[in-house]
């Protein structure tokens, strides 16, 4: 059996919450998403990369 902790990486908490993985909950994992929204609205008129989308996917 092996067990990794990794602690939060939005609030460093040492709880994790196996739904929200590696998030220690849903508020952690949403911020997060909203991290990256912002990130692709700070560089605007560039289009999605297919090549990324497909890595995603991956
Ligand atoms: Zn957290």
């Amino acid at each position: 059996m092996s067990e990794t902790k990794r602690p939060c990486p939005i609030c460093k908490s040492s709880v994790q919450t196996p739904e929200y993985k590696p998030f220690c909950s849903a508020r952690c994992r949403d911020k997060d998403l909203n991290r990256w929204f912002n990130d692709g609205y700070a560089l605007p008129g560039r289009p999605a990369d297919p090549e990324e989308i497909a890595r995603e996917q991956d």
